[in-house]
Protein backbone atom coordinates (compact mmCIF):
# COMPACT_ATOMS: atom_id res chain seq x y z
CA UNK A 1 0.00 0.00 0.00
CA UNK A 2 1.63 3.28 -0.98
CA UNK A 3 -0.12 6.17 0.44
CA UNK A 4 -2.42 5.57 3.60
CA UNK A 5 -3.55 8.58 3.81
CA UNK A 6 -6.15 9.13 0.69
CA UNK A 7 -4.76 11.35 -0.79
CA UNK A 8 -6.39 14.15 1.25
CA UNK A 9 -2.81 15.43 2.70
CA UNK A 10 0.89 14.79 2.51
CA UNK A 11 1.77 12.80 5.40
CA UNK A 12 5.54 14.16 5.48
CA UNK A 13 4.06 17.89 6.31
CA UNK A 14 4.18 19.88 8.91
CA UNK A 15 0.94 22.05 9.60
CA UNK A 16 2.11 25.41 11.22
CA UNK A 17 -0.12 28.86 11.26
CA UNK A 18 -2.37 27.50 9.26
CA UNK A 19 0.00 26.04 5.74
CA UNK A 20 1.15 22.35 5.47
CA UNK A 21 4.96 22.46 4.36
CA UNK A 22 7.34 19.95 4.10
CA UNK A 23 10.09 18.90 6.77
CA UNK A 24 13.55 19.07 5.81
CA UNK A 25 14.13 15.32 7.13
CA UNK A 26 11.49 12.46 6.97
CA UNK A 27 10.84 9.35 9.08
CA UNK A 28 9.83 6.18 7.94
CA UNK A 29 5.79 4.84 8.25
CA UNK A 30 5.29 1.10 9.30
CA UNK A 31 2.17 -1.07 8.77
CA UNK A 32 2.45 -2.85 12.11
CA UNK A 33 0.25 -5.74 10.59
CA UNK A 34 3.05 -6.62 8.04
CA UNK A 35 5.86 -4.46 8.95
CA UNK A 36 5.98 -3.02 5.54
CA UNK A 37 6.87 0.75 5.32
CA UNK A 38 3.80 2.78 3.99
CA UNK A 39 5.04 6.03 3.64
CA UNK A 40 6.76 8.82 5.65
CA UNK A 41 6.31 11.43 7.96
CA UNK A 42 7.96 14.79 8.72
CA UNK A 43 10.70 14.48 11.69
CA UNK A 44 9.77 17.88 13.02
CA UNK A 45 12.47 19.37 15.05
CA UNK A 46 12.94 22.10 17.86
CA UNK A 47 13.09 24.85 14.89
CA UNK A 48 9.87 24.00 13.93
CA UNK A 49 8.58 23.65 17.53
CA UNK A 50 9.63 27.29 17.76
CA UNK A 51 7.66 28.39 14.97
CA UNK A 52 4.62 26.13 15.75
CA UNK A 53 4.89 28.05 19.19
CA UNK A 54 5.16 31.83 17.76
CA UNK A 55 2.18 30.76 15.42
CA UNK A 56 -0.02 29.59 18.43
CA UNK A 57 0.85 32.61 20.48
CA UNK A 58 -0.36 34.74 17.08
CA UNK A 59 -3.96 33.03 16.96
CA UNK A 60 -4.50 33.89 20.32
CA UNK A 61 -3.73 37.37 19.50
CA UNK A 62 -5.52 37.40 16.58
CA UNK A 63 -8.87 35.62 14.92
CA UNK A 64 -8.24 32.86 17.37
CA UNK A 65 -8.34 34.45 20.86
CA UNK A 66 -11.22 37.27 19.41
CA UNK A 67 -13.57 34.25 18.67
CA UNK A 68 -16.69 34.31 21.51
CA UNK A 69 -17.32 30.76 22.87
CA UNK A 70 -20.12 30.43 20.73
CA UNK A 71 -17.99 31.25 17.63
CA UNK A 72 -15.84 28.16 19.56
CA UNK A 73 -18.22 26.03 19.92
CA UNK A 74 -19.63 26.04 16.39
CA UNK A 75 -16.09 25.27 14.95
CA UNK A 76 -16.12 22.52 17.01
CA UNK A 77 -18.86 20.95 16.13
CA UNK A 78 -18.40 21.06 12.60
CA UNK A 79 -14.95 19.48 12.75
CA UNK A 80 -17.42 16.48 14.61
CA UNK A 81 -19.67 17.14 11.58
CA UNK A 82 -16.46 16.04 9.43
CA UNK A 83 -14.87 13.90 11.19
CA UNK A 84 -18.30 11.63 11.45
CA UNK A 85 -18.49 12.21 7.43
CA UNK A 86 -15.16 10.35 7.33
CA UNK A 87 -15.08 7.59 9.91
CA UNK A 88 -14.47 4.85 7.44
CA UNK A 89 -11.53 6.44 5.85
CA UNK A 90 -10.13 7.31 9.41
CA UNK A 91 -10.40 4.15 10.32
CA UNK A 92 -8.73 2.26 8.10
CA UNK A 93 -6.12 5.23 7.77
CA UNK A 94 -5.91 4.33 11.86
CA UNK A 95 -5.78 0.26 11.04
CA UNK A 96 -2.88 0.92 8.74
CA UNK A 97 -0.84 3.06 11.07
CA UNK A 98 -0.97 1.44 14.18
CA UNK A 99 -2.14 -1.89 13.33
CA UNK A 100 -5.66 -1.48 15.20
CA UNK A 101 -8.51 -4.18 14.02
CA UNK A 102 -10.54 -1.97 12.01
CA UNK A 103 -13.78 -2.20 14.42
CA UNK A 104 -11.80 -0.72 17.28
CA UNK A 105 -10.23 1.48 14.93
CA UNK A 106 -14.12 2.95 13.59
CA UNK A 107 -14.89 2.85 17.43
CA UNK A 108 -12.01 5.60 18.11
CA UNK A 109 -12.98 7.61 15.06
CA UNK A 110 -16.65 7.64 16.29
CA UNK A 111 -15.18 8.86 19.43
CA UNK A 112 -13.60 11.42 18.44
CA UNK A 113 -16.44 12.96 16.58
CA UNK A 114 -18.24 13.23 19.84
CA UNK A 115 -15.70 14.72 21.31
CA UNK A 116 -15.60 17.25 18.77
CA UNK A 117 -19.70 17.42 19.91
CA UNK A 118 -19.30 17.41 23.45
CA UNK A 119 -16.56 20.13 23.99
CA UNK A 120 -18.66 22.13 20.78
CA UNK A 121 -21.30 21.85 23.10
CA UNK A 122 -19.82 22.77 26.00
CA UNK A 123 -17.82 26.16 24.72
CA UNK A 124 -20.43 28.46 26.18
CA UNK A 125 -21.30 26.68 29.38
CA UNK A 126 -18.45 27.17 31.51
CA UNK A 127 -19.33 30.45 33.69
CA UNK A 128 -17.82 32.21 35.85
CA UNK A 129 -19.43 33.41 39.51
CA UNK A 130 -20.47 36.39 41.56
CA UNK A 131 -18.97 36.47 45.03
CA UNK A 132 -20.95 38.16 47.78
CA UNK A 133 -17.95 40.39 49.42
CA UNK A 134 -17.37 43.63 51.44
CA UNK A 135 -20.11 46.54 50.91
CA UNK A 136 -19.27 48.47 48.01
CA UNK A 137 -17.42 45.61 46.00
CA UNK A 138 -18.72 43.53 43.26
CA UNK A 139 -16.26 40.40 42.65
CA UNK A 140 -16.81 37.90 39.84
CA UNK A 141 -14.81 35.40 37.85
CA UNK A 142 -13.66 34.84 34.37
CA UNK A 143 -12.53 31.58 33.32
CA UNK A 144 -9.74 32.42 30.75
CA UNK A 145 -7.78 30.52 28.24
CA UNK A 146 -4.27 29.66 29.76
CA UNK A 147 -2.38 30.37 26.21
CA UNK A 148 -0.55 27.96 24.17
CA UNK A 149 -1.00 24.42 25.15
CA UNK A 150 1.08 21.83 24.51
CA UNK A 151 -0.08 18.07 23.76
CA UNK A 152 2.30 15.14 23.02
CA UNK A 153 0.67 12.17 23.14
CA UNK A 154 1.08 8.32 22.50
CA UNK A 155 0.15 5.63 19.66
CA UNK A 156 -2.00 3.72 21.33
CA UNK A 157 -5.10 6.05 21.01
CA UNK A 158 -4.14 8.90 18.66
CA UNK A 159 -7.73 10.02 17.44
CA UNK A 160 -9.26 9.43 21.51
CA UNK A 161 -6.79 11.50 22.76
CA UNK A 162 -6.60 14.13 20.33
CA UNK A 163 -10.61 14.26 21.22
CA UNK A 164 -10.18 14.47 24.67
CA UNK A 165 -7.28 17.07 24.93
CA UNK A 166 -7.47 19.33 22.07
CA UNK A 167 -11.09 19.30 22.39
CA UNK A 168 -10.98 20.55 26.04
CA UNK A 169 -7.79 22.71 25.38
CA UNK A 170 -10.10 24.32 21.90
CA UNK A 171 -13.05 24.81 23.79
CA UNK A 172 -11.91 26.41 25.99
CA UNK A 173 -9.96 29.34 23.74
CA UNK A 174 -6.70 27.64 23.93
CA UNK A 175 -4.33 27.63 21.22
CA UNK A 176 -2.87 23.89 20.31
CA UNK A 177 0.45 22.74 19.65
CA UNK A 178 0.09 18.86 19.06
CA UNK A 179 3.29 16.49 19.06
CA UNK A 180 2.02 12.72 18.28
CA UNK A 181 3.73 10.08 18.53
CA UNK A 182 5.87 8.84 16.12
CA UNK A 183 4.67 5.65 15.24
CA UNK A 184 0.95 7.61 15.08
CA UNK A 185 0.65 10.64 13.19
CA UNK A 186 -1.41 10.00 10.37
CA UNK A 187 -4.91 10.84 11.77
CA UNK A 188 -3.54 13.59 13.73
CA UNK A 189 -2.48 15.03 10.67
CA UNK A 190 -5.91 14.32 9.16
CA UNK A 191 -7.72 16.18 12.12
CA UNK A 192 -5.65 19.10 11.20
CA UNK A 193 -6.80 19.00 7.69
CA UNK A 194 -10.77 18.37 8.92
CA UNK A 195 -9.98 21.26 11.69
CA UNK A 196 -8.54 23.85 8.66
CA UNK A 197 -11.93 22.81 6.22
CA UNK A 198 -13.92 23.03 9.40
CA UNK A 199 -12.98 26.88 9.23
CA UNK A 200 -10.52 26.75 12.65
CA UNK A 201 -8.38 29.93 12.48
CA UNK A 202 -4.83 29.59 11.66
CA UNK A 203 -2.60 28.63 14.35
CA UNK A 204 -5.36 27.47 16.47
CA UNK A 205 -4.12 24.24 15.94
CA UNK A 206 -0.44 23.04 14.83
CA UNK A 207 0.32 19.60 13.97
CA UNK A 208 4.60 18.93 14.30
CA UNK A 209 4.93 15.30 14.62
CA UNK A 210 8.65 13.83 15.10
CA UNK A 211 10.73 12.04 17.92
CA UNK A 212 10.02 12.38 21.13
CA UNK A 213 13.65 13.50 22.17
CA UNK A 214 13.37 16.12 19.67
CA UNK A 215 10.20 17.45 18.77
CA UNK A 216 8.68 16.22 22.45
CA UNK A 217 11.88 17.63 24.15
CA UNK A 218 11.68 20.95 22.47
CA UNK A 219 7.90 21.36 23.05
CA UNK A 220 7.73 20.14 26.72
CA UNK A 221 10.77 22.74 27.88
CA UNK A 222 9.78 25.40 25.51
CA UNK A 223 9.66 28.93 27.49
CA UNK A 224 6.75 30.09 25.16
CA UNK A 225 4.27 27.65 26.23
CA UNK A 226 1.95 27.93 28.83
CA UNK A 227 0.62 24.56 29.15
CA UNK A 228 1.09 20.92 28.82
CA UNK A 229 -1.19 17.30 28.55
CA UNK A 230 0.84 14.82 28.27
CA UNK A 231 -0.04 10.99 27.92
CA UNK A 232 2.17 8.37 27.65
CA UNK A 233 4.26 6.93 29.38
CA UNK A 234 5.64 6.91 33.40
CA UNK A 235 9.25 7.71 32.86
CA UNK A 236 8.81 10.41 30.12
CA UNK A 237 5.83 12.20 31.96
CA UNK A 238 8.42 12.36 34.60
CA UNK A 239 11.06 13.97 32.05
CA UNK A 240 8.35 16.57 30.62
CA UNK A 241 6.83 17.35 34.09
CA UNK A 242 10.66 18.32 35.03
CA UNK A 243 11.34 20.62 31.56
CA UNK A 244 7.79 22.42 32.13
CA UNK A 245 8.87 23.21 35.52
CA UNK A 246 11.54 25.03 34.24
CA UNK A 247 9.15 27.29 33.23
CA UNK A 248 6.63 27.17 35.75
CA UNK A 249 3.79 25.71 33.39
CA UNK A 250 1.12 23.77 34.55
CA UNK A 251 1.26 19.47 33.06
CA UNK A 252 -1.27 17.73 33.11
CA UNK A 253 0.29 14.12 33.21
CA UNK A 254 -1.98 10.78 31.79
CA UNK A 255 0.17 8.11 32.53
CA UNK A 256 -0.20 4.18 32.86
CA UNK A 257 -1.64 1.60 34.89
CA UNK A 258 -2.12 -1.62 36.39
CA UNK A 259 -5.73 -1.56 36.64
CA UNK A 260 -7.19 -4.29 38.55
CA UNK A 261 -11.11 -5.94 38.30
CA UNK A 262 -11.90 -7.41 41.90
CA UNK A 263 -14.66 -9.73 41.97
CA UNK A 264 -16.73 -11.22 44.85
CA UNK A 265 -18.33 -14.69 45.21
CA UNK A 266 -22.11 -12.91 45.33
CA UNK A 267 -21.01 -11.78 41.69
CA UNK A 268 -23.08 -12.48 38.39
CA UNK A 269 -20.02 -14.20 36.54
CA UNK A 270 -22.08 -14.17 33.63
CA UNK A 271 -22.13 -10.54 33.29
CA UNK A 272 -18.60 -10.22 34.53
CA UNK A 273 -16.78 -12.90 32.15
CA UNK A 274 -16.84 -10.62 28.77
CA UNK A 275 -15.85 -7.41 30.32
CA UNK A 276 -12.88 -9.17 32.36
CA UNK A 277 -11.62 -10.65 28.80
CA UNK A 278 -12.00 -7.76 26.98
CA UNK A 279 -10.75 -4.99 28.99
CA UNK A 280 -7.61 -7.12 29.14
CA UNK A 281 -6.98 -7.48 25.38
CA UNK A 282 -8.76 -4.53 23.95
CA UNK A 283 -6.16 -2.92 21.23
CA UNK A 284 -3.99 -6.15 22.10
CA UNK A 285 -3.49 -4.75 26.16
CA UNK A 286 -1.93 -2.08 24.48
CA UNK A 287 -4.56 -0.16 26.82
CA UNK A 288 -3.61 2.72 29.47
CA UNK A 289 -6.88 1.79 31.62
CA UNK A 290 -6.79 -2.01 30.02
CA UNK A 291 -7.16 -4.39 32.78
CA UNK A 292 -4.42 -6.26 33.83
CA UNK A 293 -5.11 -7.74 37.22
CA UNK A 294 -8.27 -9.83 37.86
CA UNK A 295 -8.90 -10.34 41.33
CA UNK A 296 -11.28 -13.33 42.45
CA UNK A 297 -12.27 -14.54 45.77
CA UNK A 298 -11.17 -17.48 46.58
CA UNK A 299 -14.37 -19.48 46.28
CA UNK A 300 -14.94 -19.03 42.60
CA UNK A 301 -11.51 -18.74 41.20
CA UNK A 302 -10.70 -21.95 39.62
CA UNK A 303 -14.79 -21.36 38.66
CA UNK A 304 -13.76 -18.00 37.01
CA UNK A 305 -10.46 -18.71 35.57
CA UNK A 306 -11.74 -22.07 33.86
CA UNK A 307 -14.39 -19.55 32.22
CA UNK A 308 -11.61 -16.90 31.21
CA UNK A 309 -9.39 -19.81 29.89
CA UNK A 310 -12.31 -21.38 27.86
CA UNK A 311 -12.85 -17.61 26.53
CA UNK A 312 -9.06 -17.07 25.61
CA UNK A 313 -9.44 -20.18 23.55
CA UNK A 314 -11.43 -18.47 21.29
CA UNK A 315 -9.34 -15.49 20.50
CA UNK A 316 -7.71 -14.44 17.41
CA UNK A 317 -5.22 -12.24 16.81
CA UNK A 318 -4.25 -11.00 13.17
CA UNK A 319 -3.77 -8.34 10.45
CA UNK A 320 -5.74 -5.06 11.58
CA UNK A 321 -7.94 -5.37 8.24
CA UNK A 322 -9.17 -8.95 8.93
CA UNK A 323 -10.71 -7.21 12.14
CA UNK A 324 -10.90 -9.94 14.52
CA UNK A 325 -10.33 -9.87 18.30
CA UNK A 326 -6.40 -8.93 18.64
CA UNK A 327 -4.43 -7.29 16.17
CA UNK A 328 -0.52 -7.05 16.38
CA UNK A 329 1.58 -4.85 18.61
CA UNK A 330 2.00 -1.21 17.44
CA UNK A 331 6.17 -2.35 16.77
CA UNK A 332 8.72 -4.54 16.96
CA UNK A 333 10.44 -2.92 20.21
CA UNK A 334 7.18 -3.48 21.64
CA UNK A 335 6.88 -6.81 20.92
CA UNK A 336 10.22 -7.21 22.87
CA UNK A 337 9.32 -5.39 25.93
CA UNK A 338 6.09 -7.53 26.21
CA UNK A 339 7.93 -11.10 25.25
CA UNK A 340 10.50 -9.81 27.89
CA UNK A 341 8.13 -9.43 30.24
CA UNK A 342 5.79 -12.82 29.70
CA UNK A 343 9.87 -14.59 30.19
CA UNK A 344 9.52 -13.20 33.76
CA UNK A 345 6.60 -15.28 34.13
CA UNK A 346 8.05 -18.46 33.08
CA UNK A 347 7.92 -19.35 36.55
CA UNK A 348 3.75 -18.98 36.68
CA UNK A 349 0.95 -21.19 35.02
CA UNK A 350 -0.31 -20.05 31.52
CA UNK A 351 -4.02 -21.61 31.99
CA UNK A 352 -4.89 -20.49 28.33
CA UNK A 353 -3.55 -18.46 25.47
CA UNK A 354 -5.15 -17.34 22.65
CA UNK A 355 -3.54 -18.07 18.77
CA UNK A 356 -2.15 -16.06 15.96
CA UNK A 357 -4.32 -17.08 12.69
CA UNK A 358 -2.31 -19.03 9.72
CA UNK A 359 -1.05 -17.11 7.22
CA UNK A 360 -0.44 -13.74 9.33
CA UNK A 361 2.39 -11.69 7.46
CA UNK A 362 5.59 -12.89 9.27
CA UNK A 363 6.88 -9.04 9.54
CA UNK A 364 3.93 -8.29 11.50
CA UNK A 365 3.93 -7.91 15.18
CA UNK A 366 2.30 -10.88 16.96
CA UNK A 367 1.70 -11.82 20.10
CA UNK A 368 -1.02 -14.46 21.61
CA UNK A 369 -2.65 -13.23 24.53
CA UNK A 370 -2.34 -14.97 27.83
CA UNK A 371 -4.34 -15.97 30.70
CA UNK A 372 -1.81 -16.48 33.42
CA UNK A 373 -2.52 -17.80 37.36
CA UNK A 374 -0.07 -18.62 40.10
CA UNK A 375 1.73 -15.25 40.46
CA UNK A 376 1.96 -13.33 43.90
CA UNK A 377 0.16 -10.02 44.47
CA UNK A 378 4.09 -8.75 44.52
CA UNK A 379 5.32 -10.60 41.40
CA UNK A 380 6.40 -8.16 38.59
CA UNK A 381 3.98 -9.02 35.91
CA UNK A 382 1.51 -8.43 38.94
CA UNK A 383 3.13 -4.88 39.55
CA UNK A 384 4.41 -3.81 36.60
CA UNK A 385 2.33 -2.45 33.55
CA UNK A 386 2.88 -5.12 30.07
CA UNK A 387 0.94 -2.92 28.10
CA UNK A 388 0.19 -6.61 25.52
CA UNK A 389 -2.19 -9.07 26.03
CA UNK A 390 -1.83 -10.86 29.52
CA UNK A 391 -3.67 -10.90 32.52
CA UNK A 392 -2.76 -12.22 36.08
CA UNK A 393 -5.35 -13.81 37.83
CA UNK A 394 -4.86 -13.09 41.82
CA UNK A 395 -7.24 -14.73 44.40
CA UNK A 396 -7.90 -12.94 47.44
CA UNK A 397 -10.18 -13.87 50.80
CA UNK A 398 -11.95 -11.32 52.06
CA UNK A 399 -12.37 -7.61 51.37
CA UNK A 400 -9.53 -6.27 53.22
CA UNK A 401 -7.11 -8.33 51.54
CA UNK A 402 -8.86 -7.30 47.89
CA UNK A 403 -8.57 -3.67 48.46
CA UNK A 404 -4.70 -4.13 49.53
CA UNK A 405 -3.76 -6.29 46.67
CA UNK A 406 -6.05 -3.83 44.33
CA UNK A 407 -4.00 -0.55 45.64
CA UNK A 408 -0.64 -2.41 46.25
CA UNK A 409 1.16 -1.23 42.81
CA UNK A 410 1.21 2.50 43.28
CA UNK A 411 -0.67 3.14 40.12
CA UNK A 412 -4.37 3.90 40.37
CA UNK A 413 -6.11 4.90 37.10
CA UNK A 414 -9.24 2.68 36.83
CA UNK A 415 -10.68 0.05 39.14
CA UNK A 416 -13.71 -2.17 39.10
CA UNK A 417 -15.47 -4.15 41.99
CA UNK A 418 -18.50 -6.86 41.02
CA UNK A 419 -20.43 -7.89 44.03
CA UNK A 420 -24.03 -7.68 43.93
CA UNK A 421 -23.97 -6.59 48.08
CA UNK A 422 -24.77 -2.62 47.77
CA UNK A 423 -23.20 -2.07 51.15
CA UNK A 424 -20.00 -3.14 49.96
CA UNK A 425 -20.53 -1.68 46.19
CA UNK A 426 -20.27 1.74 48.20
CA UNK A 427 -17.18 0.86 50.16
CA UNK A 428 -15.32 -0.21 47.71
CA UNK A 429 -15.79 2.36 45.39
CA UNK A 430 -14.61 4.33 48.46
CA UNK A 431 -11.56 2.41 49.08
CA UNK A 432 -10.10 1.97 45.67
CA UNK A 433 -7.79 4.03 44.96
CA UNK A 434 -8.45 5.12 40.85
CA UNK A 435 -9.51 7.85 39.49
CA UNK A 436 -12.47 5.74 37.91
CA UNK A 437 -14.03 3.11 39.59
CA UNK A 438 -16.74 0.90 38.03
CA UNK A 439 -19.61 -1.28 39.60
CA UNK A 440 -20.30 -4.18 38.08
CA UNK A 441 -19.25 -3.07 34.58
CA UNK A 442 -15.77 -2.09 33.36
CA UNK A 443 -14.88 0.75 31.54
CA UNK A 444 -18.67 2.05 31.48
CA UNK A 445 -18.57 2.18 27.55
CA UNK A 446 -15.55 4.67 27.63
CA UNK A 447 -17.79 7.57 27.56
CA UNK A 448 -16.31 10.83 26.56
CA UNK A 449 -18.52 12.69 29.43
CA UNK A 450 -16.74 11.10 32.70
CA UNK A 451 -13.73 12.57 34.19
CA UNK A 452 -10.59 10.40 33.61
CA UNK A 453 -7.43 10.43 35.25
CA UNK A 454 -4.77 8.76 37.46
CA UNK A 455 -3.80 9.01 40.92
CA UNK A 456 -0.18 7.95 42.47
CA UNK A 457 2.08 7.50 39.42
CA UNK A 458 -0.85 6.81 37.39
CA UNK A 459 -0.93 10.69 37.12
CA UNK A 460 -2.67 13.60 38.13
CA UNK A 461 -5.34 16.43 36.74
CA UNK A 462 -8.26 15.05 34.94
CA UNK A 463 -9.12 15.26 31.56
CA UNK A 464 -12.50 13.95 29.40
CA UNK A 465 -15.92 15.51 30.46
CA UNK A 466 -16.76 19.04 31.65
CA UNK A 467 -14.08 18.38 34.82
CA UNK A 468 -11.08 18.93 31.78
CA UNK A 469 -12.28 22.57 31.24
CA UNK A 470 -10.93 23.73 34.47
CA UNK A 471 -7.57 22.12 34.02
CA UNK A 472 -7.37 23.59 30.54
CA UNK A 473 -8.47 27.39 31.63
CA UNK A 474 -7.57 29.71 34.73
CA UNK A 475 -9.60 31.81 36.33
CA UNK A 476 -9.24 35.44 36.84
CA UNK A 477 -10.68 36.95 40.25
CA UNK A 478 -12.33 40.71 39.06
CA UNK A 479 -12.63 42.66 42.46
CA UNK A 480 -14.87 46.23 41.43
CA UNK A 481 -14.68 48.96 44.61
CA UNK A 482 -17.76 51.11 43.23
CA UNK A 483 -18.78 52.54 46.93
P1 LIG B 1 5.85 7.38 25.63
O1 LIG B 1 7.03 6.64 25.13
O2 LIG B 1 5.92 8.02 26.94
O3 LIG B 1 5.50 8.44 24.50
C1 LIG B 1 4.44 9.35 24.63
C2 LIG B 1 4.75 10.59 23.83
O4 LIG B 1 5.88 11.25 24.40
C3 LIG B 1 5.12 10.31 22.37
O5 LIG B 1 4.61 11.33 21.57
C4 LIG B 1 6.63 10.36 22.43
O6 LIG B 1 7.20 10.64 21.17
C5 LIG B 1 6.85 11.49 23.39
N1 LIG B 1 8.18 11.54 23.99
C6 LIG B 1 9.11 10.56 24.09
N2 LIG B 1 10.23 11.02 24.69
C7 LIG B 1 10.01 12.32 24.99
C8 LIG B 1 10.77 13.32 25.64
N3 LIG B 1 12.00 13.09 26.10
N4 LIG B 1 10.21 14.55 25.80
C9 LIG B 1 8.96 14.80 25.36
N5 LIG B 1 8.20 13.89 24.72
C10 LIG B 1 8.71 12.65 24.54
O7 LIG B 1 4.58 6.45 25.69
P2 LIG B 1 4.08 5.41 24.60
O8 LIG B 1 4.98 4.23 24.62
O9 LIG B 1 3.85 6.10 23.31
O10 LIG B 1 2.64 5.04 25.18
C11 LIG B 1 2.48 4.06 26.14
C12 LIG B 1 2.29 4.64 27.52
O11 LIG B 1 1.29 5.63 27.54
C13 LIG B 1 1.82 3.59 28.50
O12 LIG B 1 2.48 3.71 29.73
C14 LIG B 1 0.33 3.92 28.68
O13 LIG B 1 -0.23 3.46 29.85
C15 LIG B 1 0.35 5.39 28.58
N6 LIG B 1 -0.99 5.89 28.22
C16 LIG B 1 -1.75 6.54 29.16
C17 LIG B 1 -3.02 6.99 28.85
C18 LIG B 1 -3.86 7.69 29.87
O14 LIG B 1 -4.82 8.30 29.48
N7 LIG B 1 -3.55 7.65 31.15
C19 LIG B 1 -3.52 6.78 27.57
C20 LIG B 1 -2.74 6.13 26.64
C21 LIG B 1 -1.47 5.69 26.97
P3 LIG B 1 7.71 9.44 20.19
O15 LIG B 1 6.87 8.25 20.45
O16 LIG B 1 7.52 10.00 18.84
O17 LIG B 1 9.14 9.22 20.54
MG1 LIG C 1 2.65 3.09 11.92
Amino acid sequence: MGDATSGWFDSRELFIGGKWAAAAETLPLENPSTGEEIGSIARGRASDVDAAVEAARAALDGAWGRATAVERGRVLVRIGQLVQARIEDLARMEAHDVGKPLSQARNDAIALARYMEFYGGAADKLMGETIPYLDGYTVYTLREPLGVSAHIIPWNYPMQIIGRSVGAALCMGNAVVLKPAEEACLTALAFARLAEEAGLPAGALNVVPGLGEEAGAALSGHPGIDHVSFTGSFSVGQAVQKAAGENVVPVTLELGGKSPQVLFEDADIDVALPFLVNAGIQNAGQTCSASSRILVQRARFDEVAAQMAERYGTLRVGPAMSDLELGPLISGKQKQIVEGYLRLGADLETLAEGRIVEGTPAGGHYVAPRLISGATPGHVLAQEEIFGPAQVLLPFEDEEEAVAIANGTGLGLVASVWTANGARQMRMAKRLRAGQVFVNNYGAGGGVELPFGGVGKSGHGREKGFEALYAFSQLKTVACLHG
